[in-house]
């Protein structure tokens, strides 16, 4: 019976951004369920009521949103199967917990924290591995009500039969483990909060999720969550724990290794589908050499075979290569579209909505000189400055080194002479004047070019100059040429 339909979920832990190790979680979900026509669900785990926030539930639905990761069913979407916030459904997990104590398969356990310290310390003393000592399993009716005379509140824990626990796991194969090493966990705090592995199950199974697929970290966590499966008679879906992510030095993937929230990288001006064209081979390749593809393609291409049975590495480099490719093969207009409001942001144009059609076509100039050089956005906005800006900064090293070289002002001086009673302005003409100034300072083109490029951009690299200079504009030019030759005299009054 292999036609069930595949039924499968991200369920994160609103306790801060979506970084990119969610963001794969999330994304292969997806994958997996539009592969195989499945219904991809969101369930928000919030039941650390201290570490939650509803700013984490917006950054997560915000950064879902962002990569193009739609929900069948979840918040905002709803669903047959809802609340999809764990915090809606306590009635739920009460209900469950109490069937299970019912049947004698979970008990009431009133132990302090002392107590529990003190027993896993008396194990550890007489060297074995500490686990609940069931000091509570069989408390009589008499005992409880003592203990709650005392002012006792109790957990529900459940009993663990003491058996190995043996999973196929789709990505590793076999996986046992011996029930013995497990202890009576908790599934029910005293404040009638569940706990991870208790709620995850009641929600996977009420859910009809037929496939887990998380992060491996969460392997450990498995058997405890089959033995609930179990306890209750629910069917046990199938597991695949995806290898973990690492940072390039092979350390689990942090802050260190760059930027991890999801969003950040909005904020930078990385292209989504990009981000999801990265995100997609950590851990996943298609078998090929290919690694551009549409989201359409990796749905196609997607399948638990082509998943690593070893951590991905976490590359900013090769992150920024898939956003190059993405932006080189852009149109010059959807370019300059999602580039607008960065340049608002930087105040280098006012209202990105009545852009008149002259600064739109300027911008968009701009665009085409920088569109091969740029691997983001924020990036476009420092490496283009010059062309927005009406003083320009120069990088004080380029000046040093180029700018204040001897002979430099009389070279300005000469080609802004030229490029001043220039009839026509394009890059022909620009590039003819310049040689022809160099010429006649018998200089090669070298010793012309690179200072008029620092005049023009205050940098030392940037698009080819005379391009630059036909969208820059004639004005523009020989002011900057003017301002240049001015400073730099002024550098020297002040050296000497
Ligand atoms: N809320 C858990 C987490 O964020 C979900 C783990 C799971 O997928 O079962 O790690």
């Amino acid at each position: 019976m292999e036609d069930k339909k595949i039924r499968v979920r991200f369920a994160p832990s609103p306790t801060g951004m979506l970084h990119i190790g969610g963001a794969r979680t999330a994304l292969f979900n997806w994958l997996y369920a539009r592969h195989y026509n499945g219904t991809f669900v969101l369930r928000i785990e919030d039941t650390d009521q201290v570490r939650s926030t509803e700013e984490a539930v917006n950054v997560i639905l915000e950064g879902m949103k962002w990569l193009g990761l739609d929900w069948d069913e979840g918040p905002g979407k709803g669903g047959e199967y809802g609340p999809y916030f764990q915090m809606q459904r306590l009635p739920l997990y009460q209900e469950f917990a109490e069937e299970l104590l019912k049947d004698e398969k979970a008990y009431y356990c009133y132990c302090t924290r002392e107590e529990l310290a003190e027993s896993r310390e008396k194990q550890a003393r007489e060297g074995k591995n500490p686990k609940y000592d069931r000091h509570c399993l069989n408390l009589s009716e008499e005992e409880k009500k003592r203990y709650e005379a005392e002012g006792r509140k109790p957990v529900i824990r459940l009993k663990i039969p003491t058996r190995e626990i043996v999973f196929n796991d789709l990505l590793r194969g076999e996986v046992t483990f011996d029930g013995e090493l497990l202890s009576d966990f908790v599934i029910m705090k005293s404040d009638g909060i569940p706990t991870y592995n208790y709620a995850v199950v009641i929600d996977d199974a009420l859910m009809k999720i037929t496939d887990v697929m998380r992060g491996d970290d969460h392997i450990s966590n498995t058997p405890k969550q089959i033995v609930i499966y179990e306890a209750l008679g629910f069917d046990v879906p199938k597991f695949a724990h995806i290898p973990m992510i690492m940072g390039q030095d092979h350390t689990r993937l942090s802050k260190r290794h760059g930027a991890t929230s999801v969003m950040e990288y909005k904020k930078m001006g990385y292209i989504p589908e990009a981000v999801v064209n990265y995100i997609a081979h950590l851990g996943w390749s298609s078998g090929g050499e290919r690694e551009i593809f549409s989201k359409e393609e990796l749905i196609k291409e997607f399948t638990l075979d082509k998943i690593s049975r070893h951590a991905a590495v976490f590359s900013m480099d090769k992150l920024n290569w898939f956003n190059s490719e993405y932006l080189k093969n852009m149109s010059i207009d959807s370019l300059t579209e999602m580039l607008l409001p960065f340049l608002k942001e930087a105040n280098y144009i006012e209202d990105e909505e009545n852009l008149s059609p002259k600064k739109n076509e300027y911008i968009k100039e701009v665009v085409k000189l920088m569109q091969g050089r740029i691997k983001n956005f924020a990036q476009f906005v420092d490496y283009a400055d010059y062309f927005f800006v009406d003083k320009i900064n120069i990088d004080p090293q380029a000046f040093d080194s180029v700018l204040s070289k001897e002979g430099v002002t009389g070279i300005l001086q000469a080609l802004k002479e030229k490029l001043s009673v220039l009839k026509c302005w394009d890059e022909e003409s620009i590039e003819n004047a310049v040689r022809e100034v160099a010429s006649s300072l018998q200089i090669k083109g070298g010793q012309i070019i690179h200072p008029t490029r620092v005049a023009l951009s205050g940098k030392k690299v940037g698009p080819g100059l005379f391009e630059l200079m036909v969208v820059l504009g004639q004005d523009k030019t020989v002011k900057r040429l003017k301002e240049a030759i001015e400073k730099i005299e002024e550098a020297k009054k002040i050296g000497s």
